[in-house]
């Protein structure tokens, strides 16, 4: 059982509590991803990225930041579960994927994803 497992544990009871599994749906789940992710997007807006720096430690802003990272990652337990998917063993597996598409030798201090460098190296 992983922290991930307890916490998607607690969610279900939650809503089981209040019924609301009925409008758990597969779709609307997805929709609520990403809805709560564009609040999170919502925090940056017209922001710089020195500023941001700075509101990290604001109190009110790192509030609203920890809720709206809570709110993705809840929608996205509700997802996994909805879908049969152990996000645990699913992160680790991409995780894993990655390591092989992006080696460091080829990746190190370079942003530019697998397709672009597979283009600008002459592969294909
Ligand atoms: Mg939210």
């Amino acid at each position: 059982m992983t922290d991930l497992d307890t916490l998607r544990d607690a969610l279900i009871r939650f809503r089981d509590e209040r019924n609301w599994q009925q409008f758990h749906t597969l779709k609307n789940l997805i929709v609520s991803v990403s809805l709560e992710a564009s609040e999170l997007l919502e925090l940056t807006q017209w922001k710089t990225d020195e500023e941001l720096v700075q509101l990290k430690a604001d109190e009110s802003f790192r509030q609203q930041l920890k809720d709206e990272c809570a709110d993705v990652l809840m929608y996205l337990l509700l997802v996994a579960n909805e879908a049969g998917i152990d996000l645990a063993a699913a992160t680790r597996e991409k995780m894993a994927r990655n390591a092989q598409r992006y080696p460091v030798e080829a990746s190190y201090g370079l942003a530019r994803k697998y397709m672009e460098r597979e283009r600008k190296d002459g592969q294909s």
